[in-house]
């Protein structure tokens, strides 16, 4: 994958942040991305400081920067990719990573948890791959990896607006990847299972600490353990990489679940 350029969406911190790794390991350059204030959701957003921090750990691995971009709104997306094209000079990889939880009865959830839940989920990935596409048909190798989630793949209770936002992942992800397959540009998806970040530590099982995690993900998945963020990075790379391999959902959930 050498000297590939690779942008990943929601990067400061988390599974965006272990993809990151990743990429940069395969020897790729890498442009963070995210937002650079991270206030104003149920639950703490990553900052430019954090961003920064990132690129700073991760700096020992290779070329790797960071540009402020909010996947809600066009004008930023189209500025992230132009910070990628200037730092580097081409893009090959898109990551639409960036993405957003929330729960709770359907009676009590506002429209605007609702909207904003699709508007980064689901907007902010037709945004930036349309901001993407003309440096991505570029490319001789061009590929995107969609974050979706198993919650992609099955419903459960409080969660319609989050699971209905990664059901239009896949199904986005599938319908980009017929579209652009005329391009080379190869289109998948990762549906990861359950990983130990922000999402679950700040919301869904909120001060309820680390090793409660640990212990109920023991319990539920088959293969005995939550999932990484190198499992997540390992994975991205993969499908970013696979020559024939374009509009599948592969889930990384230790067998939790199949389909
Ligand atoms: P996280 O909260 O640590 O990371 C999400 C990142 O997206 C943050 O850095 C945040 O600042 C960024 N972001 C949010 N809104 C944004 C916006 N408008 N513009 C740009 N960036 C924005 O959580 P995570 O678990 O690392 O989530 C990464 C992706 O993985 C998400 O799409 C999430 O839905 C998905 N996912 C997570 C899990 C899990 O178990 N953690 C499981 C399945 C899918």
């Amino acid at each position: 994958m050498s000297k590939r350029t690779v942008l990943v969406t929601g990067g400061a911190r988390g599974i965006g942040k272990g993809i990151a790794q990743s990429f940069l390991e395969a020897g790729c350059n890498v442009m963070i991305a995210d937002l650079a204030q991270g206030d104003g959701w149920r639950y703490r957003l990553a900052t430019d400081a954090e961003a920064a921090a990132t690129s700073r750990e991760l700096a020992d691995l290779g070329d790797v920067r960071y540009t402020p971009v909010d996947v809600t709104d066009a004008a930023s997306c189209a500025a992230a990719v132009q910070a990628t094209l200037d730092a580097f000079g081409a893009l090959d990889v898109l990551v639409n990573n960036a993405g957003v939880v929330d729960s709770g009865p359907i009676e009590q959830f506002t429209e605007r948890q609702w909207e904003h839940i699709f508007a980064v989920n689901v907007k902010g990935v037709f945004l930036m791959t349309q901001a993407a596409l003309a440096g991505l048909r570029a490319s001789a190798d061009a590929a995107i990896v969609n974050t979706a989630s198993i919650a992609g793949k099955r419903g459960a209770p409080n969660m319609a607006a989050y699971c209905g936002s990664k059901f239009a992942v896949v199904g986005i992800t599938q319908s980009f990847a017929l579209e652009l397959a005329g391009d080379g540009i190869r289109v998948n998806a990762l549906c990861p299972g359950m990983v130990a970040t922000a999402m679950w530590q700040d919301h869904l099982m909120a001060n309820r600490g680390e090793a409660a995690f640990e212990d109920r993900m023991r319990d539920l998945i088959p293969l005995g353990r939550p999932q990484t963020v190198e499992d997540m990075g390992q994975a991205a790379v993969y499908l970013a990489t696979a020559p024939n391999v374009s509009g599948v959902a592969l889930n990384v959930a230790g067998a939790y679940q199949m389909h």
